[in-house]
């Protein structure tokens, strides 16, 4: 298998986690296989004891899918990882494979909207308890705190308000009160955060957004410690049946090689677009965490390396201006997905956040003129054309 440590980022996107058949391709291998043959019955009888390596079925395992999950290994700075259908089942996993009735879980409000659910729905039908905070506030996280806290919870950036929590700050909260922490890092990607190094325990993501970045195919996946993973995961994930699909696996290991240079030029782009609305006097309020503007430019500083390849904005005059501005955009096209070459607009109020109270959306901040811009890989000045024409359009 091909690693190095010492490789930067770039080059292990490229490089790490190749494993090559007999045949010595260049490209990874797809092994698009349920089953795996043994020479033998002992041979076979062995791998199910474990005293031998290798594969058994492509629910517990699958090369493709190993050398994804290393490839991100790598790159993450995780020991191990497991590779799931989507980002949805990797973070659902990440909590239940670990979560007990009477334990407690604390985490931040602004979190994806269907990462809520299992949080406020979900777990507590098997009896897990919850109390959401706002991630902002480091005191809210200590309020919440339990005897019977196990597992936090957050995302940062968050979805669609861009704000920021500290990881740093939860993930010492968390270990003085023996809890997990676990990362949601899709906004950031792997290219702009690290939360393993600023102490998180798990990280998971949605490959589907940029690590795809070309808006193919649906998958997730959860790192961390091989301790943890041994202890909660590893049997877990090989009964309840959310393991990727080879070829989606193949897809993202193709998608990792040109990460680097996708999200660079969507930051690019990104930043140029947040100038543009920043100068705009229909605009209310321009939140991008790569512009001194952003109320957590301190933190933006010390925990991400990049801006965001997201920006979210108000326009004024509520709803119906929202709606106008995006319907008169042609370049941009309206979507909830992100992280595509595709430059994607959404207005989460009606879409993606529709389904939490009026309360809860005033809570977050998500008003009725807010838009939440995913930026693509088309030309920056047609990008910037495009919105100009459609801001002078209301
Ligand atoms: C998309 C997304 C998810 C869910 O991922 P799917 O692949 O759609 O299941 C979770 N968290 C965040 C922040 C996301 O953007």
């Amino acid at each position: 298998m091909s690693s190095n440590n010492n490789w930067r980022p770039a080059t292990k996107l490229i490089h790490s986690g190749t494993s090559r058949s007999q045949f010595g391709e260049t490209s990874e291998a797809l092994y698009l296989t349920q089953g795996y043959l043994y020479d033998s019955a002992e041979a076979a009888e062995a791998r199910f004891k474990g005293e031998e390596d290798g594969y058994i079925y492509s629910r517990y395992g699958n090369p493709t899918v190993a050398m994804f999950e290393e490839r991100m290994c790598e790159m993450e700075g995780a020991e191990d990882a497991r590779a799931m259908a989507s980002g949805m089942a990797a973070m659902a996993a990440s909590i239940a494979c670990q979560a007990k009735a009477g334990d407690h879980i604390v985490a931040a409000k602004a979190l994806f909207g269907s990462c809520r659910w299992v949080i406020e729905a979900l777990m507590p039908q098997y009896g897990v308890e919850f109390t959401l905070v706002d991630g902002k506030d480091i005191n809210a996280w200590k309020g919440a705190v339990r005897p019977n806290t196990n597992i936090f919870f957050l995302e940062s950036p968050t979805n669609p308000t861009l704000e920021l929590v500290d990881i740093k700050a939860v993930a010492d909260l968390a270990h003085e009160n023996d809890a997990v922490l676990i990362v949601d890092n899709v906004f950031a990607t792997p290219m702009y955060q690290r939360p393993i190094e600023l102490g998180a325990d798990i990280v998971m993501y949605s490959t589907t957004k940029h690590i795809d970045g070309q808006g193919r195919c649906l998958g997730g996946i959860v790192l961390g410690s091989e301790e943890w993973i041994n202890e909660h995961l590893h049997e877990y994930f090989r009964h309840t049946g959310p393991s990727m699909s080879p070829f989606n696996a193949w897809n993202f290991l193709k998608g990792l090689e040109t990460l680097p240079v996708r999200v660079t030029q969507q930051t690019s782009s990104a930043g140029r677009i947040a100038e543009l609305l920043s100068a705009q006097k229909s605009i209310s309020r321009m939140i991008y965490p790569g512009h001194q503007s952003h109320p957590q430019a301190d933190i933006a500083a010390k925990q991400m390396s990049g801006g965001s390849t997201m920006v979210a904005f108000e326009v004024e005059g509520g709803k119906a201006s929202a709606f106008k501005f995006i319907n008169a955009l042609e370049t941009v096209k309206i979507s909830n997905n992100l992280g595509d070459a595709k430059s994607l607009i959404t207005h989460p109020a009606t879409t993606t956040h529709k389904n939490l109270s009026d309360e809860d959306r005033e809570e977050l901040a998500i008003s009725d003129g807010m838009l939440r811009l995913s930026v693509g890989l088309e030309d920056s000045e047609d990008l910037l054309e495009d919105i100009q024409k459609a801001l002078d359009s209301i």
